[in-house]
């Protein structure tokens, strides 16, 4: 299907409401049946039927489909955080004895379910630089079931080879788990790669307007209804209809949106590469980044995220560097419209939080919607600051 016809028609039954052509917010919990009969029939298939909004509600069901077919697998679960979509998908997969081997630095909470929250309940875990596919295999063992898998990364932007990965997993009988957030699916698709599970902050770039949190889960028919019928319905971590219709409206601009921040991140960072008061910059898609061929292999495109390393003399010029800065918001997430900085210095002396391992002339950049020339201004005058 054609990725115009999956934002903008997908789903959409008009005829069903008035002809209107923005679908409306079923902004109910209940549904009642004319008789028992139909109540009876209803109860056959709670993911299909409407029964009560937290198993399925009709406006969330349009985002479910439209994301589903832009991630070309045969079903889709949303929830009410990434964080909530990712500790579905794993929990799903393993039993108490089951050992799951995970890229090293993932996303922070999911490296928490491993490490914090799984071990309570007597699953294990392996951190593997998943960069090279040898790694990735000899820490497989009898009992790991699941392969979690970040490729970009946030930070650093590590890839996975996917076909690789997905190939390794499948002739072990081990589920591969994907969170997709860095590309969003308009530029990878990781099911294509043989991938079974692929999740999303939808937060980031599928909304793409920095006023919702949610989480997407994608994957086969038969592995969405299992986790339906089980981790979507026990645990409740459900995506309301006033947030998915807002998450339908985002995705109207969705390859608007990516293009831009695509292109602008790219302009900006070739620019910021050649700087002088610039040591390093790291993008997937730059012929300097280490693993620039596997990322050309395997995605269409890349986001607006890349992290900078400053030549800076102090900590104290990289703090002003950061406040100069006018076009650039301090904060974390990203994928909406607004360009951020979030440098690791201000992870430093936090109260309770050991010092980050991460060098202090490290700064992640997320470039939104503004006119780049108008971002790169901003950046030069801001970088006086910088003497090294
Ligand atoms: C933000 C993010 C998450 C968590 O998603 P929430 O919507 O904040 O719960 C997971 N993975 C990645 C890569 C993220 O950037």
């Amino acid at each position: 299907m054609h990725l115009s016809e999956i934002l903008v028609h997908l789903g959409e039954d008009r005829e069903a409401y008035f002809n209107a052509v923005s679908p409306p917010v079923i902004q109910s919990s209940n549904f009642a049946f004319p008789d028992l009969h139909a109540f009876r029939e209803a109860f056959t298939d709670e993911l299909a039927n409407h029964v009560y909004t937290r198993g399925n509600n009709p406006t969330v069901a349009i985002l479910r489909q439209k994301l589903a077919a832009l991630e070309g697998t045969g079903d889709c679960l949303v929830f009410s955080s990434g964080s909530g979509a990712v500790a579905a998908a794993v929990i799903s997969q393993v039993n108490s004895g089951d050992h799951i081997v995970c890229v090293q630095s993932p996303y922070s909470w999911t490296k928490a379910l491993l490490t914090q929250f799984l071990p309570r309940f007597g699953v294990t875990h392996t951190f593997v630089d998943g960069r090279k596919i040898e790694n990735i295999e000899a820490a497989l063992r009898p009992e790991t079931k699941v392969l979690y898998l970040e490729s970009p990364n946030s930070l650093t932007f590590d890839i996975q080879d996917l076909e690789a990965c997905g190939r390794l997993a499948r002739s072990r009988g081990i589920t591969t788990i994907i969170d997709n957030s860095y590309a969003s699916p308009l530029f990878q698709q990781p099911a294509s790669f043989g991938i079974d599970l692929i999740v999303h902050s939808g937060t980031k770039y599928l909304n793409g307007h920095s006023d919702v949190v949610v989480g997407v889960l994608c994957g086969s028919k038969e592995k969405i209804r299992q986790i339906f019928e089980s981790e979507y319905m026990t645990l409740g971590g459900i995506l309301g209809p006033h947030d998915a219709a807002l998450v339908i409206r985002g995705l109207r601009t969705l390859e608007l949106r990516m293009n831009r921040s695509f292109q602008s991140a790219m302009k900006i960072a070739g620019w910021l590469e050649a700087h002088p008061k610039v040591e390093r910059v790291l993008h997937p898609f730059l012929p300097s980044f280490p693993q620039h061929d596997l990322a050309r292999k395997q995605m269409k495109g890349a986001g607006g995220l890349f992290s900078v390393y400053f030549k800076a003399g102090s900590r104290e010029q990289m703090e002003d560097f950061i406040h100069r800065l006018r076009g650039f918001l301090i904060a974390v997430s990203w994928g909406g419209h607004e360009s951020l900085a979030l440098p690791t210095i201000g992870f430093y002396d936090i109260p309770g939080r050991a010092d980050s391992p991460l060098p202090w002339n490290l700064v992640r950049f997320y470039i939104g919607l503004e006119d780049p020339d108008w971002l790169m201004a901003d950046l030069d005058q801001a970088m006086a600051a910088l003497v090294s």
